[in-house]
């Protein structure tokens, strides 16, 4: 395991990992050392500082340092195994990506011949066949998708280790509705929501990845974000192609970095107005990390007990959120 480890951090170098994720140094000292803004904490003046020789960063700012796995564990907010994991997979992503577009090519088939799955879509308010197809939202009924894939070719360790079946050789996914989670076109996670009485929310054991959809959302200068996919879904329905998601309300290092990669950004945070006022918390909470960013951060308020989704199932238009939108001030 440990040799596994060092192994690991020689593949991926540390400055080469946080070069990936637009990390520029502003300056360089001595000895292969670079100085930079710091990725997990907001500053103005660099005290980020990357030992490219010893392979390990220390922030004087915020006391935190380490090699690329506690990197990885802070800067994505993960647990040691899963950083391990996610590092493991963009050494590998080709059979790992593989085996995730077969397994949603085989879901969003599944997604027609299940009139659960549709009738479920249409209770969501979600009937758009173009958005679904461009989402590339599937249907997993359980039960077929360790024959499917062990047909294919696929090893069943491969399939334990993604996480999609469990020891017991099940699918994770059962009775749910798919939607996978894509970052450089590549698929990294996938969501699952319950049509059934099971939690609602379900992802795969590893990093969900970045913002939803970012690649086509990151050109708009104002950004909507909200909680849940289904949100988001029927938000793109409604023509809001600038709407993105990190799948709940708690955003990563990772996911701020996302946010302001343009200069001038504004983001519209539309969380739930649910009753015990967890979104509205959180929203709060995300401003001043957004602000620090250099992004101007609003937050939407809906009608009491709505979140987007419920929203324009209550018969809502474009026009009225467009309303909610312009009613929304700076804190
Ligand atoms: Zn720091």
């Amino acid at each position: 395991m440990v040799k596994d480890l060092e192994w690991l951090k020689q593949c991926i170098p540390l400055l080469e990992y946080l070069q990936r994720h637009n990390w520029r140094p502003c300056r360089a000292g001595s000895r292969q050392e670079f100085i930079g803004l710091c990725p997990l904490h907001q500053e103005t003046r660099p005290s980020f500082y990357v030992n490219a020789a010893k392979n390990l960063f220390y922030c004087h700012g915020c006391g935190r340092g380490g090699d690329l796995i506690r990197f990885v564990q802070l800067f994505l907010d993960l647990p040691f195994r899963q950083s391990v994991a996610h590092l493991e997979q963009q050494l590998m992503p080709a059979p790992a990506s593989q085996l995730l577009e077969q397994t949603v090519a085989l879901y969003q088939l599944q997604l027609h011949r299940h009139p659960e799955a549709t009738r479920y879509l249409e209770q969501r308010g979600l009937r758009d066949p173009a958005v679904i197809e461009e989402l590339g939202i599937g249907y997993a009924p359980g039960g077929n998708l360790r024959r499917h894939l062990t047909a294919q070719g696929y090893s069943l360790e491969l399939l334990l280790d993604a996480g999609l079946i469990n020891n017991h050789g099940r699918d994770t996914f059962c009775r749910r509705v798919i939607f996978p989670c894509r970052e450089h076109d590549q698929i990294v996670n996938l969501y699952g929501r319950t049509i059934g009485t099971a939690f609602p929310h379900r992802l795969l054991p590893r990093s969900k990845g970045g913002l939803f959809a970012w690649e086509s959302v990151s050109r708009f200068s104002n950004v909507i974000l909200v909680e849940g996919l289904f949100d988001l879904a029927v938000l793109w329905q409604a023509g809001f192609r600038n709407t993105t998601c990190a799948i709940g309300t708690q955003l990563t290092p990772a996911h701020l970095v996302q946010l302001s990669d343009q200069p001038g950004r504004s983001v519209y945070i539309v969380f739930d107005q649910d009753e015990n006022q967890a979104g509205q918390r959180a929203a709060h909470q995300l401003v001043p990390r957004l602000e620090t960013a250099g992004v101007a951060a609003r937050i939407v308020r809906l009608p009491a007990g709505h979140d987007p989704n419920s929203y324009f199932l209550a018969g809502a238009t474009a026009a009225d959120f467009t309303h909610c939108l312009e009613q929304a001030r700076p804190l």
